[in-house]
Order: structure tokens, then C-alpha cells, then sequence
């Protein structure tokens, strides 16, 4: 059976885990496992990232469909446009209807460095609304976009960033994921910024437990969210040590999490890193809320 996201979030909130692919040198088995335990969580859908330009393009549309078929939860392909031909795009569309998928997370993709970029040889899709334009114009896709709480790095400024936002679901995007932020408070002037926009699309929160130092700093510099003074004093007292370093982010995401939740989010989108553990213990600290949540959708 083919099912759009969209469609899910009529029962709030919409709860998802996003994997990533193996990198092409390793078989795929090492992340079937991954994909064995977190659907054991059962969770609402489940995504796969997509290689972005110059990067590996890895096995995303065989995963998903792994995800569906063999698992029977929905299934989110991520694809980007930065470097893609309208052919290979068109040829993953394809692959996707074979597989009973009809969800895409339409994306840009991280630009490369400069010089490359520069030379790259396709330049049909420049930004993502081109993309989101392309897969409306073939019919029959649900459409998620991504957004950012804290402005997309290459924003000129804000408004800019959330006129090509508004852009975005005008072209077609019929759900949004943001970007992972650290501080509530970002996404709460986000929406209260776009409460005026006319975006009535629902829009899950991306989080991300930070497990070590790191990782967070690396994801921080590349994104460009800002690691606040109350998540600061986390890294820096436990830095040297992993196991209360992990423990603390876990909490501190859920404490994240529950606070979304009581705000009414449309959706929490987990990036799960491959690490089922972490999702496990999340999603059972926040299993009777979600419950309870459910059952006041139904009432
Ligand atoms: P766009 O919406 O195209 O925006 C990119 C920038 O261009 C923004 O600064 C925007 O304001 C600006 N802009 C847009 N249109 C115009 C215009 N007409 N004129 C001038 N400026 C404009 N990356 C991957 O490689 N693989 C993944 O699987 C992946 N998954 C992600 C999932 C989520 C939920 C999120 C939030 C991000 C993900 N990314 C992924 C990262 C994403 O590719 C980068 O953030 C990328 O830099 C921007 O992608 P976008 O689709 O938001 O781009």
C-alpha cells in the first residue's frame, strides 16, 4: 500500500528516525541491523539520507525499500539535486514508485568547496524549490522540505531565508523537517516568524542527542546551530568522560523533546545517528506521553 506522510500527521505527533547509508566500501548489511532494531521502536516512518554532491550517492532508494517492504513502515528517501542531472533524478523517482514509495525529502545538498563547485558539470537544479518544482510537475509525491529555525548558513538574512521557505511549499513541499537545534527557543520564534507567512504545512523538529564532543562540534561548524551556554557547561564537564558525557546528552534531548511535546510540535524527527540505543532510550522515556498524546487525537 502506498501511503504520503502528509496524511500521518493528521494524529500528532508524528514521531520518525532518520539512518544514514553505509559508505560504499561497506556492504549494507551493516545497516540492516540498525534498521532491525529501530523498527522494532515503530516509529511513525522512517528516513534514509542521500549522498549530496561530489559525496557518494549510496544505496538510499534500497534501503527505503527495505524499510517498507520488508518492515512495513513507511518510508522517507531523502535526495538531492546539487549536483544531479534531471535524468538520474528522474531514474530514482522511477526506482521509488517501483518500491510503493511515494515520500521524498527533496533537498539541495551541502554545496562542495568552492572550486569544485565551480566545475561541476550539472547545473540543472540549483537550489531545492527546483527540485520540489520538478517531482510536483510528474504528480503523486508527498513533498517534504527542509528548514532552519536558526537561518541556513548561506542566508543572505532571515527574510531571504524564509521567503525561499515560503517558496518552497508554494512550488509543493507538503511537510517540512528542521534543522537540529539545541535551544527550544529558536524554533519557538521560528514558528511565531512563520505564523504570518501562510505556511500551514506541518513541520516536525529534527533532534539530535549529542553523544560526544566531537561530533557536536563538527555537526555545529557544518550546520551552523549554536551550542547554548546550559548545553556548553555539559561538554565541557564531561568531555572526559564518554559514557556520563552520552547519559547527559540522552537526557538532555529528551528533556528537549518533552518540552516540544507539550508545546503541540506536528512531529519529533530523531536523527539516530545508526545508533538504535540512543533511539531506544528515548523513545521509552517519552513512550507514555507519545501514548497519551495518541489517545488525545482520537478522543
Ligand atoms: P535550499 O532550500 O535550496 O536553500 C539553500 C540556501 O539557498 C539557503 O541559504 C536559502 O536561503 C538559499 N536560497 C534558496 N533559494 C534561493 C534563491 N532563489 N536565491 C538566493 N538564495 C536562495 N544533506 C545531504 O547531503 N543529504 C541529506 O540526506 C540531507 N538531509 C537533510 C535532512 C534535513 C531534515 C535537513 C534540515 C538537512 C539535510 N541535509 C542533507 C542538509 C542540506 O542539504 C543542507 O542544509 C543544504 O545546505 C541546504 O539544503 P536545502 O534543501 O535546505 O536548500
Amino acid at each position: 500500500i502506498k501511503l504520503k506522510i502528509k496524511y500521518l500527521f493528521r494524529k500528532k505527533p508524528v514521531i520518525s528516525l532518520e539512518i544514514f547509508p553505509p559508505k560504499p566500501e561497506s556492504p549494507i548489511d551493516t545497516v540492516l541491523e540498525t534498521v532491525d532494531a529501530l523498527s522494532a521502536l515503530r516509529p511513525d516512518f522512517m528516513s534514509v539520507t542521500y549522498g549530496a554532491a561530489g559525496s557518494t550517492k549510496g544505496p538510499t532508494v534500497q534501503i527505503a525499500d527495505i524499510i517498507k517492504n520488508k518492515y512495513g513502515i513507511e518510508a522517507l528517501a531523502h535526495v538531492t539535486c546539487i549536483n544531479s542531472t534531471k535524468y538520474e533524478i528522474d531514474g530514482i523517482l522511477h526506482q521509488l514508485k517501483k518500491s510503493n514509495i511515494e515520500n521524498i525529502l527533496a533537498l539541495r545538498g551541502d554545496k562542495p568547496k568552492d572550486e569544485i563547485y565551480a566545475a561541476r558539470k550539472h547545473k540543472e537544479y540549483e537550489y531545492a524549490s527546483d527540485l520540489i518544482a520538478h517531482i510536483k510537475s510528474l504528480g503523486n509525491f508527498c513533498i517534504g522540505a527542509a528548514c532552519y529555525p536558526e537561518i541556513h548558513l548561506e542566508a543572505e538574512s532571515r527574510e531571504a531565508d524564509l521567503l525561499n521557505l515560503k517558496r518552497k511549499v508554494d512550488l509543493g513541499a507538503d511537510f517540512l523537517i528542521t534543522q537540529l537545534f539545541l535551544d527550544n527557543n529558536f524554533y519557538y520564534d521560528f514558528m511565531e516568524k512563520i505564523s504570518v507567512m501562510d505556511i500551514s504545512v506541518p513541520i516536525s523538529v529534527g533532534i539530535m542527542p549529542v553523544i560526544n564532543k566531537k561530533q557536536i562540534e563538527r555537526i555545529t561548524s557544518l550546520c551552523g546551530a549554536s551550542i547554548p551556554a546550559k548545553f556548553r557547561r555539559i561538554l565541557d564537564r564531561y568531555e572526559n568522560n564518554p559514557e556520563a558525557l552520552k547519559e547527559a546528552g540522552i537526557a538532555y534531548a529528551t528533556e528537549q523533546i518533552i518540552d516540544l511535546l507539550s508545546s503541540g510540535v506536528d512531529g519529533i524527527h530523531l536523527y539516530t545517528m545508526n545508533k538504535p540505543e540512543i533511539a531506544i532510550k528515548i523513545l521509552g522515556q517519552i513512550s507514555n506521553i507519545r501514548r497519551h498524546l495518541k489517545n488525545l487525537n482520537y478522543a
